[in-house]
């Protein structure tokens, strides 16, 4: 297996890919570029890939944030962004790569499962409708195209298991659009804790949510959640948040 970068590789090419058109790609240890893709990156993780992780791991946010991620704040957002970060080394290996494969697969952040496929969402100026668009990504390097089942776009999204992690994107990007539209740049520094607290460290949010600490804002947002479940504790940090920064604003 080569895993070094090749200096000569071209920049990927974006194939548009219709709703209903479909594609053949297989992925696996018997493609001779085998975790060629699981290095050099920059990785960004939503707050719902970071919890999926640090599940997965059994890992508290600060103990995920020492080992794993880089915390800082988005030139373009003003919001907390966290990264995985890369090993060191030449080829910047993901820390999760191993030999076999990802050693995290079942948990594995949304545009791992996502991948050859990148999606975006357009909203119709006539009746506020979203829409997803897809296209293939082509890389010189990656040789799994034109094998495996034919599918489309949304085949391929379930296959992955990716449609929950993508719709809790699609919620992170209505907040991120709200924030620019309203309150370009950063945020205050007390501001950038909750908010830090609220997407990452759901622990310490459900005591800060119970101690009645949420600057009494979080009575106004939905009941607390009635449950230890860390999913629907992300659902509601993620409403607060949009309350707590932006009133009714819509
Ligand atoms: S998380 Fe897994 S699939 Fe994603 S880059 Fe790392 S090793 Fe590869
Ligand atoms: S086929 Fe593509 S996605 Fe699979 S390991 Fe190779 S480069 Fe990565």
């Amino acid at each position: 297996m080569n895993i070094e970068s090749d200096p000569s590789e071209t920049e990927p090419e974006l194939v548009a890919l219709a709703p209903e058109e479909r594609f053949q790609f297989s992925c696996g240890p018997d493609v001779a570029c085998f975790n060629h893709c699981c290095q050099d990156l920059i990785q960004a993780l939503t707050p719902y890939d970071v919890l999926m992780l640090r599940t997965h791991l059994k890992l508290s946010w600060p103990e995920f944030l020492e080992r794993y991620a880089a915390l800082y704040t988005g030139p373009g957002s003003g919001l907390p962004v966290v990264s995985l970060r890369f090993a060191p080394s030449r080829e910047r290996l993901c820390p999760f790569v191993t030999p076999s494969g990802c050693s995290v697969y079942a948990s594995r952040p949304v545009s791992c499962r996502l991948y050859p496929v990148a999606r975006a969402l357009h909203r119709s100026r006539q009746d506020g409708r979203l829409s997803e668009h897809f296209a293939l990504i082509r890389e010189a390097h990656c040789k799994g195209f034109d094998q495996g089942p034919a599918m489309t776009a949304h085949q391929w999204i379930a296959s992955q298991g990716a449609r929950e992690g993508l719709e809790a994107s699609d919620r992170l990007m209505a907040l991120i659009a709200l924030k620019n539209r309203l309150r370009p740049g950063r945020l205050a520094p007390e501001e950038e804790k909750w908010v830090v607290m609220a997407f990452y460290d759901l622990d310490r949010l459900k005591q800060e949510a119970a101690a009645g600490h949420l600057k009494g804002t979080h009575v106004s947002v939905a009941p607390l959640p009635d449950t230890a479940d860390d999913f629907a504790w992300l659902n509601w940090g993620l409403a607060w948040v949009r309350r707590a920064l932006f009133g009714d604003a819509r």
